[in-house]
């Protein structure tokens, strides 16, 4: 049954890419992108990956945050992406740790974190 990944509004896009990757990272029974890379899937998890469609610009997003694709960790423990909202600064953090704000010289932003992309069927 084919799906697609819900992008919501309003959040940048280190967010988006992340949140697309543990949603992918999650279907594919993974807990992190090399594995997804590099391991030969179980053959229900490579057919519940496939029938996910991605737009062009979740394609895009996730080759232009590459990076920050290979940080995030399904776990336990949970590695996401937080981005602060002030200054912009991007990090790996747990699910569990505050929303402030770590820049090293000291920002008093909050951070907003991604968590996996809803799935929704495509109707057809
Ligand atoms: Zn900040």
């Amino acid at each position: 049954m084919a799906q697609k990944l819900l992008p919501k509004e309003d959040i940048p896009e280190e967010i988006e890419a992340a949140s697309y990757a543990l949603t992918l990272l999650k279907v594919a029974g993974v807990n992190t992108w090399d594995e997804l890379e590099t391991t030969p899937l179980q053959p229900k998890r490579r057919a519940a990956l496939k029938d996910i469609v991605l737009d062009e610009d979740q394609r895009r997003i996730l080759e232009e945050y590459r990076q920050i694709v290979r940080l995030v960790c399904v776990g336990p423990p949970m590695v996401t992406i937080s981005v602060c909202e002030t200054c912009g600064n991007v990090m790996a953090v747990c699910r569990s740790s505050s929303t402030k704000c770590r820049r090293p010289k000291g920002c008093a932003g909050k951070t907003m974190r991604a968590s996996a992309a809803a799935r929704v069927r495509i109707e057809e």
